[in-house]
């Protein structure tokens, strides 16, 4: 019997949840909470296995090298950072975390290889579009050294920083891509500094280029291709493969590419086969499909006489956001070693059943290796939400007020929908009442407030019941926003682009019972800028279990799971910059080392970005102020202050500043 890559995931699969976007109430009357509670109330035991724990003094604890030892206090660290002038937000970046999960990726090969006896290895690359900052590629580069790690350019940008990086000469360099002449030859003559790029023609008119290319520098590339997969990706990257997929070669291209490379001499070098259907594939069996059908590529590519030698299964290894283990959008149903299995066995059955020798495999996981080593760490500037308190009773007040008054004093247990629906249509009637001008704004504001108090009084007497559908939009009425010192459009892009889900919770105060549900709202004056979709084990649930606010105690967000593509994806959006972000390596006798700091950007640095000139726009202010002083509108102190003000602002973080952000 030939190996089987399905034994043991199957055993994963849960069944899949329903959606119930509105979570149950909260606890509010919950004694002895204890950090374990918290544990398991945000999640953190499903995904954020083996790195983030929560302490007893309920603080998140960072594991950075996993069981390998070593444990570090993630708010004594924001503290510490805090104190090297660091102000949040602050992307913390664990450079430990993403060495294990590069050779966790390589362990769960090496272990398949070996389970299966695959005749032939693994060597990854990482796709430098999932993270291109400078310091992580230099980082993956050198600890992916002892495993011939290699990277993978899907542009000329790219491709030059992958030429100028990759010092390995038995790492390969994957180049994907548009590709001009420029780059295809930048990627030829790369060959004689001892670097082997692995040019991948991805359209069928690349071919013509390639040869031509070759021809004229009398040196040819090593040559892959890459194959449109008829299986269909899912999810939101489910049409990077099947008919319409922008990228890869239908099987008519396929062969008129082998013939025109034959012809041009050149088939001795196509030594890759390449698939990619689609990131964070969360159904192993979408995968597994995909594997069978790039087997029998790969073995007739060889039939037809091409080297080969090389098989590149592309992206797609997900990463199981939610923790549920399930094939949802936020998780996967299976885990790196059942990935690595099926990869391995799959393509070794294909091989084997045609007497083909087994290729090395390729992976180009670019989420799987860095979502987990960055934590965005935010604070929470202020809180706001309806106004629970009871107005009180005055005379004369018109009938609608005291409908919603009396209303009030009859909820009981017994009737909790019909006073629900009450209340709506009470302050429905109010609303329409002060449009027709009939309510005065003070009357208004009290049916407002009566219809707050019977919500909570309402929401009260649910307590831990499952609540009725028609009851639902109560939770949402009387969600808090917590507005937090961040932007989601810079730090967590996916979240509003696409409605990606990361774990976002409290990083301290995990041994109180938080008291109130609530969403976030970022810095921007954009309605779009906030966070209202959170992880809830398969599904999503519209709030977050949140503390209140104690100041002038901070309040601090940690927002996790982002290490991939986040950053090169934030934009600008009312000009918030890049955050600070530091890089943080263990040191072996204990304690932590800051490795490097990359600044976030100044507001300078963003009006400059859109070419705005900071100097001018100062010395313009300066003129007007001169003229004010003339005029007798301005003193001369608020002029230097205001002109203060301008310079200061320009020299700082585009975030709110902790020591003017209130009166
Ligand atoms: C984006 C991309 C990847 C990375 O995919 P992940 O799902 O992040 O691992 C790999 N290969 C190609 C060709 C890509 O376009």
């Amino acid at each position: 019997m030939g190996p089987r890559a399905d034994g043991d995931t199957l055993e994963l699969v849960k069944n899949l949840e329903p959606m119930h976007p509105t979570p149950r109430q909260p606890f509010i009357h919950q004694a002895n909470w204890s950090a374990a509670q918290s544990s398991q109330l945000y999640g953190l035991d499903a995904w954020g296995q083996p790195y983030f724990s929560i302490s007893e003094q309920g603080h998140v604890m960072v594991r950075p090298r996993a069981k390998r030892g070593g444990c570090l206090d993630l708010v004594s660290l924001v503290q510490d950072l805090q104190a090297r002038n660091l102000s949040l937000p602050l992307l913390i970046r664990f450079d430990d975390i993403l060495e294990d999960r590069l050779a966790k990726l390589h362990e769960a090969f090496a272990h398949a290889i070996a389970q299966y006896n695959y005749q032939g290895r693994y060597q990854g690359v990482f796709p430098i579009k999932c993270h291109q900052q400078r310091h992580v590629l230099e980082h993956v580069v050198r600890v992916g050294r002892r495993w011939n790690f290699g990277l993978e350019a899907g542009s000329k940008a790219e491709l030059l920083i992958a030429l100028a990086l990759l010092d390995d000469p038995d790492a390969l360099l994957v180049c994907n891509g548009y590709k001009d002449t420029r780059y295809l030859e930048t990627a030829i003559l790369a060959r004689r500094l001892g670097r082997c790029p692995l040019v991948v023609i991805e359209q069928a008119n690349e071919v013509d280029g390639l040869v031509a290319c070759s021809r004229q520098l009398g040196m040819a590339p090593l040559m892959g291709v890459r194959a449109k997969l008829s299986v269909q990706g899912i999810g939101r990257w489910g049409s990077s493969s099947g008919d319409g997929a922008k990228f890869g070669l239908s099987a008519p291209d396929l062969l008129a590419t082998v013939n025109t490379l034959r012809e041009g001499g050149l088939l001795g070098e196509l030594r890759l086969l390449h698939m990619h259907i689609g990131s964070q594939i969360s159904d192993i069996a979408v995968l597994k499909e995909a594997l069978q059908e790039i087997g029998q590529f790969y073995v007739q590519l060889v039939a037809l006489g091409a080297p080969m030698g090389y098989l590149d299964v592309g992206g797609g290894l997900g990463v199981d956001y939610d923790g549920s283990c399930t094939a949802t959008a936020a998780s996967t149903n299976y885990s790196l070693q059942n990935y690595a299995n099926d990869v391995v066995a799959t393509i070794q059955e294909c091989c084997q059943s045609h007497g083909v020798p087994m290729p090395t495999l390729v992976s180009e996981s670019g989420r799987a290796v860095a979502s987990h080593f960055s934590v965005l760490v935010f604070d929470v500037l202020s809180t706001g939400g309806v106004d629970r308190a009871v107005p009180p009773l005055q005379e004369g007040e018109p009938l609608l007020v005291r409908n919603l008054r009396e209303l009030l004093a009859t909820i009981t247990p017994e009737n909790l929908q019909e006073a629900w629906h009450d209340a709506v249509k009470f302050k429905d009637d109010a609303l329409s009442a002060f449009r027709l001008g009939y309510l005065s704004l003070v009357d208004r504001a009290k049916a407002e407030k009566l219809y707050w108090a019977c919500c909570c009084t309402i929401a009260g007497h649910l307590g831990h019941q499952p609540i009725p559908a028609d009851l639902q939009p109560i939770t949402t009425a009387l969600a808090a926003t917590y507005y937090a010192n961040f932007s989601i459009f810079r730090s967590a892009p996916d979240t509003w682009a696409i409605n990606q889900i990361f774990p976002v919770i409290p990083i301290h105060r995990l041994h109180e019972p938080p008291q109130i549900l609530g969403i976030f709202a970022d810095l921007t004056c954009d309605s779009d800028g906030k966070l209202n979709r959170f992880i809830d084990s398969g599904a999503h649930k519209s709030h977050l279990e949140l503390h209140h606010l104690q100041p002038p105690n901070p309040y601090w967000m940690g927002l996790f799971l982002g290490g991939a593509y986040q950053e090169v994806m934030g934009n600008l959006h009312n000009l918030f910059g890049r955050t600070n972000a530091a890089h943080i390596r263990l040191e072996s006798q204990g304690g932590y080392r800051v490795e490097q700091v990359a600044r976030g950007n100044t507001t300078s640095d963003v009006l400059t970005a859109l070419d705005h000139d900071p100097q001018s726009l100062v010395e313009r202010l300066r003129r007007d102020s001169e003229a004010a002083i003339a005029a007798g509108n301005l003193t001369i102190p608020d002029a230097r202050r205001l002109i203060t003000h301008v310079e200061e602002s320009l020299r700082q973080s585009t975030y709110l500043q902790p020591d003017l952000r209130s009166p």
